[in-house]
């Protein structure tokens, strides 16, 4: 068994994107700028987005996290979209998902230029990757696949099984491993809470994804000997032994499944730091588009 780590790969694409912004620098041009926008005090959220903030400054990249209180009207956000939009210092930006229930959030997401939207959320970036068009892949599906990539594994012909559809991470993920692209070329078996025989259809794959957000959902007698196991669920679990009281599960039973897998990511540090180093991708792309 061999560990797909996340964190490793994601230092060395942190390092290639630091490179970058040196280079930029000493030619006098642009270094890029994302800006995040963080509604309410969710513990995963805050996580999240001060990850992405600390990335931005291990790189070298400019960033402004704008905070918004749990009670924000939906009005005052699509201001502050529309603001980001058109301000030419920010060469993208993000909302952090999920926002509380008031707000409709495929709105926000709509309402934010195709151009800045380096989550890769917005239908016409997502239409363009179901084509294979420039645009922004969506940070975690696209995290997944330059793993595989920067991992050497083989994926054309391979049978891949995704288990949960989101729109952020299953659905679009079964489609880019479909694709005529390398890594791609998989025939993709995309599955859900309504999927019949599970269990069989998953002990038939070659590449497993779990990104349901269920601990330990994923055991041994599912994966197929040798088979590439990618774990994206992350769930905070409780433990007394840690200050912090809880600490981070994957779909995976990661003991008994890493006995059988020839690859398998770890939760943490597998497809999470891949996320991060995949949305600072798209930020540089975001400026290099505009001619920046
Ligand atoms: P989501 O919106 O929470 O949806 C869950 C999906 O799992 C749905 O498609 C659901 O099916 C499916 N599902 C639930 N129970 C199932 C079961 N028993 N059998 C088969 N399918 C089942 O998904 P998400 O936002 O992609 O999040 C999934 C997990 O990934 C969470 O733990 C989240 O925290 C994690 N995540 C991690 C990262 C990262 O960077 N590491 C990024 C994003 C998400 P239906 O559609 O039929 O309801």
């Amino acid at each position: 068994m061999q560990l797909l780590d996340g964190k490793a790969t994601s230092e060395s694409i942190k390092k290639e994107l630091a490179q970058a912004v040196k280079n930029r620098k000493e030619q006098g041009k642009k270094i890029p700028h994302l800006a995040a926008i963080l509604v309410g005090t969710d513990g995963g959220s805050m996580t999240y987005v001060n990850a992405k903030v600390k990335a931005c400054d291990q790189i070298g990249f400019e960033s402004t996290l704008i905070r918004y209180d749990d009670s924000v009207p939906e009005e005052i956000l699509l201001a502050k979209v529309q603001s980001l939009n058109e301000d030419k210092s920010i060469d993208g930006f993000i909302v952090q998902l999920p926002l509380p229930g008031h707000i409709d959030e495929m709105k926000i997401t709509q309402a934010i230029d195709p151009l800045k939207d380096v989550d890769g959320f917005h239908p016409v970036n997502l239409g363009n990757m179901v084509l294979n068009l420039p645009g922004f892949l969506p940070a975690t599906p696209a995290g997944i696949v330059e793993l595989i990539k920067r991992n050497g594994i083989e994926t054309e012909g391979k049978n891949c099984v995704v288990i949960g559809r989101s729109n952020i991470v299953g659905m679009p993920l079964s489609i880019m491993l479909a694709r005529n692209t390398n890594p791609g070329n998989c025939t993709v078996t995309l599955t859900h809470s309504r999927t019949k025989n599970l269990e069989e259809i998953c002990s038939n794959a070659d590449i497993l994804i779990s990104a349901i957000g269920r601990p330990g959902f994923v055991k041994a007698d599912m994966v197929k000997e040798g088979a590439v196991v990618i774990d994206v669920g992350t769930t905070r679990v409780s433990d007394t032994s840690r200050a912090r009281g809880w600490r981070l599960r994957g779909d995976v039973d990661f003991e008994n499944v890493s006995k059988k897998a020839s690859f398998i990511t770890p939760v943490p540090g597998g497809v999470g730091p891949m996320t991060i180093a995949s949305l600072m991708i798209n930020t540089l792309r975001a400026m290099e588009l505009k001619g920046k």
